[in-house]
């Protein structure tokens, strides 16, 4: 079965029940009793079945089953996820799970999520893990920071923040994996629509909920999919730092889960055309989209995301200062701006004073993020009307 068709189908309630419900009922005991304790018992020895939630509980696992079918290309087997309370909390479980320990080290794309950077640094860093951060769109730069001594683990995004670089997925796992490590796609911005991470050999899919997976801006949540053996490794992080995610939010995901593919496609299509228009105003200096055929991913995107090109579009004004910015931004009617991404309405993003105000100007200057970027996050919105928008927010 197509996409489609999966993402509105999976994740239903459990066959045998007559009649059954349409919808997945949202399942809130925190606790699970049987009518024998021998059942209890077995399910306390590692057999089938709920027990307690902070474990695993029953919306949850509809979730799970519906996005581990999201993340399995045609023919894939025995490809799982897990649900946390936030994309942080599922990248927490995922890093930790893939063994590194005090002496090794974790290579990191240069341009990545803010609050992964702040993971690494404060939460990892402190436990004699070292970073090495390097500009994966340069083959010789992954190569050497695997050559140094324990590397255990890469972890990069399947479309950079926010200058919407696009990476062989698959070459960077050879290298990976021929260094004996393992590697961690970070896949909330192209949601597995766009990139089955796994299939292009990642050990670790992880997703921010929050954003596409869920898409209406109600839900905090995060999502590890792996093969199952991988996976088994994530589950006792995940009991034991009690990271789970929430039943009610399950359902929130598991609903905007339906018509991702739907959202996606059309946020794709309108993003194709905000791109278009953006690159033809005057007062815009420079466009970031991997759909223009002068992008120097493009072609790697279109065949990594089957021949889409994301919902993503940052942009540069011409000559503007962050007072100009501000009044670009605060002349937007329909455009909301907000930090997240993903969701059905068209978002702004200014990388200055949001993902990347903790960043020196030298710094920001190094990896090209400059003061007249704003990045969107297009929605569902008729195409014309988000352009409409921006017209005359950026005057004329
Ligand atoms: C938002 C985001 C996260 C963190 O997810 P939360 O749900 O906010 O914890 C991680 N990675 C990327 C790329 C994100 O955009």
């Amino acid at each position: 079965m197509e996409m489609a068709t999966r993402a509105v189908h999976q994740g239903t309630p459990e066959a045998g029940v007559n009649p059954r419900s349409v919808s997945t009922p949202i399942d809130l005991s925190a606790t699970f009793y049987y009518e024998r304790a021998e059942q209890l018992d077995a399910v306390a020895g590692g057999a089938e079945g709920y027990m307690y939630a902070r474990y695993r509980n029953p919306t949850g696992v509809a979730l799970e089953c519906a996005v581990a079918a999201l993340e399995s290309d045609d023919g894939m087997t025995g490809i799982g996820a897990l649900g946390f309370g936030s994309g942080m909390a599922a990248l927490h479980a995922a890093i930790l799970a893939s063994g590194v320990v005090p002496g090794d080290a974790i290579v990191c794309a240069q341009e990545i999520y803010g609050g992964t950077i702040g993971l690494l640094m404060n939460v990892l860093a402190p436990l004699q893990i070292e970073l090495r951060f390097a500009d994966l769109t340069q083959p010789e730069a992954l190569d050497r920071a695997l050559t140094g001594p324990g590397a255990r683990l890469v972890i990069m995004e399947s479309l950079s923040n926010p200058l919407l670089r696009v990476v062989d997925v698959a070459r960077i796992a050879e290298k990976t994996h021929a260094a004996g490590a393992k590697l961690l796609v970070d896949a909330t911005f192209t949601s597995p629509v766009l990139l089955r991470a796994l299939a292009w050999g990642a050990d670790y899919s992880v997703h921010s909920a929050t954003k596409y997976l869920s898409g209406h801006g109600d839900v905090t949540g995060g999502i590890v999919a792996a093969k199952e053996v991988e996976l088994a490794a994530v589950e006792p992080f995940r009991k034991l730092v009690g990271g789970i995610l929430g039943p009610f939010e399950a359902y929130l995901i598991l609903r905007g889960l339906k018509t991702l593919p739907l959202r996606v496609e059309r946020q794709c299509a309108n993003a194709a055309q905000v791109a278009e228009f953006l690159r033809s105003h005057p007062a815009v200096e420079r466009v970031y989209y991997p759909g223009f055929a002068d992008h120097p991913d493009h072609e790697i995107a279109r065949r990594q995301f089957g021949g889409k090109f994301g919902a993503m579009v940052s942009f540069e004004v011409k000559g503007a200062d962050k007072a100009a910015m501000f009044k670009v931004i605060d002349r937007l009617r329909l455009c909301l701006p907000c930090t997240s991404l993903g969701d059905v309405q068209t978002l702004v993003m200014y990388p200055l004073i949001a993902s990347h105000r903790d960043l020196a100007p030298k710094q920001r200057e190094r990896i090209g993020i400059r003061d007249n970027l704003l990045r969107l996050s297009v929605g569902i919105e008729a195409a014309g009307d988000i352009i409409a928008d921006l017209q005359q927010a950026l005057g004329g």
